[in-house]
Parts: structure tokens; C-alpha cells; sequence
């Protein structure tokens, strides 16, 4: 299963996200979780991306398409793999499609998390991170197990009010028109992004069940 997770900040990709690679046994391929893991080690990717990232705006395709062209070929990538939060932009769906097409390896779906922006920036302000898990929680929507250290949940800088507000602007202006750009190539299904979320995660799946059965567990 080769999928794309498409929706703006908070529209729950990464959670869901956690749960697709577990039912299909692929990657998650996050390029936000590797630039923040590159910003941790103070790589030179890192320096770079983190002044962009902090404001909410994003990093140039050309540094971003390489890191998923290198990532791709891993070994755990070669049946299938779930990206979230690429591709961003329409070059980057572009140089996408072109390098899985030298691989003889498409996408087979994209599927679409739609949710309103009034409900993105509750759902963000709210977002915690778990630092040694990087499980995700939200203060009201899911909140953490009583027994967590609170010193451990932490809040992402890119999360605050202001920095969403520009995050979804630069959604609707540069990742939207991937919308167009995947239902043109018949790739693109809607799935329901507000209410319970096991209910979300049941949705995906049977979507995602109508290109590839969910394979069985050993
Ligand atoms: P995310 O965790 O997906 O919300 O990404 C956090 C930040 O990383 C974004 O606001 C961008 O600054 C940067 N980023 C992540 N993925 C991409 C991408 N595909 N293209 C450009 N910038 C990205």
C-alpha cells in the first residue's frame, strides 16, 4: 500500500497515521517528524529548516524532495509506505510521481482529511507531544493517561495560535491544489476527519480496504 495523507495542520494525519502503518506494516513517512528529528541533532538540514519551520512557513521543495527521494529508498519503503505532510506543493507532488514512476511503484490512493478551520486551531493549541514516544494527545480531545510525567508533554513551537493561523494560509494557498492535482489522476477519496476517532480509523481502513485487504496478523 503506497498512500498520501492530504489535509491541513491538525486534521489528524499523524494519528491516524500511527494507526494505518500498524494495520498495513509500512513506514510512516513523515517529513515534519524528520525535519524536527533533524533540528534535534543540529544538522545542517536542521539549521536551515527550523527558522521556517518555527514561523510555520515551508522549507524549499528542492531540500525537502531530496530527503524523501533518499528516505524512499530504504529497505522498509519497498511495500509500500504512508506519507503525511508530503507532498506540499504541487513541484513536490510532481517530483513525486516522477521518481515512483522510475521505481514502477505509483500511489495507489490519496486520501483527503478535511476539517474546518475554526475546529484546526482548537485541535492545535491544544496538541501535545509525549517526548519519549512522540505519542500525540490533546488537553481535551485526548487526553493523556493519568500516569504520564506532565514534564514529558510537551507543546510543538509551530502549535501556538499565531503560527497555525499562517500554517493554514500557506495550506490553502500551496498544499490545496494538490486536491485538484490527485482527483485529475483519480487517486484522491475523502475520509472523515471529525468525530470519534476510532470511528476515523475505521473509515480509513475500509477505504484503504478497497485498494489492498488489510494483511493478517502474525
Ligand atoms: P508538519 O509536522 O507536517 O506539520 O510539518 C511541520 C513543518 O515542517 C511545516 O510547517 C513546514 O515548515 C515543514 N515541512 C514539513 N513537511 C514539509 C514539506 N513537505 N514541504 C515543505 N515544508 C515542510
Amino acid at each position: 500500500m503506497r498512500l498520501i495523507l492530504l489535509g491541513p495542520p491538525g486534521a489528524g494525519k499523524g494519528t491516524q497515521a500511527a494507526k494505518i502503518v500498524e494495520a498495513y506494516g509500512i513506514p510512516h513517512i513523515s517529513t515534519g517528524d524528520m525535519l524536527r528529528a533533524n533540528v534535534k541533532a543540529g544538522t545542517p538540514l536542521g539549521l536551515e529548516a527550523k527558522k521556517l519551520m518555527d514561523a510555520g512557513d515551508l522549507v524549499p521543495d528542492e531540500v525537502i524532495i531530496a530527503m524523501v527521494d533518499a528516505r524512499l529508498d530504504e529497505d522498509d519503503a519497498v511495500n509500500g509506505f504512508c506519507l503525511d505532510g508530503f507532498p506540499r506543493t504541487v513541484p513536490q507532488a510532481s517530483a513525486l510521481e516522477e521518481l515512483l514512476a522510475r521505481k514502477g511503484a505509483p500511489i495507489d490512493v490519496c486520501l483527503r482529511f478535511s476539517v474546518e478551520d475554526a475546529e484546526i486551531v482548537s485541535r492545535i493549541t491544544g496538541r501535545r507531544v509525549h517526548k519519549p514516544t512522540g505519542d500525540i494527545y490533546h488537553v481535551v480531545f485526548n487526553p493523556p493517561p493519568a500516569d504520564l510525567d506532565e514534564a514529558d508533554l510537551q507543546q510543538r513551537e509551530d502549535d501556538t495560535e499565531e503560527v497555525v493561523l499562517n500554517r493554514l494560509e500557506v495550506y490553502r494557498r500551496q498544499t490545496e491544489p494538490l486536491e485538484k492535482y490527485y482527483w485529475e489522476r483519480g487517486l484522491l477519496r475523502d475520509v472523515q476527519a471529525v468525530g470519534d476517532m476510532d470511528e476515523i480509523t475505521a473509515g480509513a481502513l475500509e477505504v484503504l480496504g478497497e485498494y489492498e485487504p488489510v494483511p493478517a496478523q502474525s
